[in-house]
């Protein structure tokens, strides 16, 4: 059985003090309310991992992502957290290759593939982020593009750090937009992503390889979305914001 998972991007959200309840508040509400067995994820912005971090330490259904990483493992990098940096706070997972720093900061394909790697050798897990813009979708040329980005990436991975590895897919016109992709477009990309890592790697790994739907997920869509065969849980932006809607998205399985 593949790992569900729902994970909160908080991106640059928040003070300090509202992080602290939010987190509480998703804390108490997975207690007393998540039953089945599912990793909730909290990616807060990099000043507040390790409080948050302690506030979900006793809960084994919390787990604590960065929303970024370096590509270089240490020195003159003015502004960069490296790897070992996150996970000697306590992180776990960290989201690679969201649409928003391909677009803004200009992160290539090699940069991610290296961002994965030496994650993965600090022993974090990468959450890779693919997705194709509208224009792709209208040319329907979506199925190619997201292949592309997954073969540019991805595929230079070994067998055994593919396995570590999350692969979220978030329609770059569905984030943050209000405007979801249909379950039916959703799982279509979700198979052929999959059917894409089993021919790079093997069909066992890409079948036990949780693939994440993105874009406008929220309360009212996520049950229809998870309840799809390729779809293992999401990757929320503006929904994590809120306890009780990123609860209940967890609580669609
Ligand atoms: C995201 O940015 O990862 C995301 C899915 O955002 P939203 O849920 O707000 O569309």
């Amino acid at each position: 059985m593949r790992k569900k998972i729902v994970a909160g991007n908080w991106k640059m959200n928040k003070s300090y003090e509202e992080a602290l309840s939010l987190v509480s508040e998703i804390d108490n509400m997975v207690k007393d309310e998540v039953n089945g067995d599912v990793a909730v994820i909290v990616a807060p912005p990099f000043p507040y991992l390790q409080s948050v971090g302690k506030l979900v330490q006793g809960n084994d259904k919390m787990h604590l992502a960065a929303q970024n990483v370096s590509e270089y493992e240490s020195g003159a990098y003015t502004g960069d957290v490296s790897a070992s940096m996150l996970k000697s706070v306590g992180v776990e997972y960290v989201i690679i290759g969201h649409s928003e720093r391909r677009l803004y900061h200009h992160e290539d394909a090699q940069t991610l593939y290296k961002k994965m790697k030496l994650s993965i050798a600090q022993g974090l897990k990468p959450i890779f982020c693919c997705g194709e813009p509208l224009e792709e979708r209208d040319a329907d040329r979506h199925f190619e593009y997201v292949g592309q980005q997954l073969k540019d990436s991805v595929s230079y991975l070994s067998n055994q750090e593919f396995d570590q590895i999350v692969v979220a897919y978030e329609p770059i016109w569905a984030i943050g937009t209000g405007k979801t992709a249909s379950s039916q477009q959703a799982q279509e990309m979700h198979a052929y992503i999959r059917e894409q890592l089993s021919r790079m790697f093997d069909a066992e790994a890409a079948y036990n390889c949780t693939i994440l739907y993105g874009g406008s997920c929220n309360p009212g869509n996520a049950q229809e979305l998870f309840a799809q065969e390729d779809i293992d849980g999401g990757l929320i932006g503006g929904a994590s914001l809120k306890s009780r809607d990123f609860t209940d998205i967890i609580k669609s399985f």
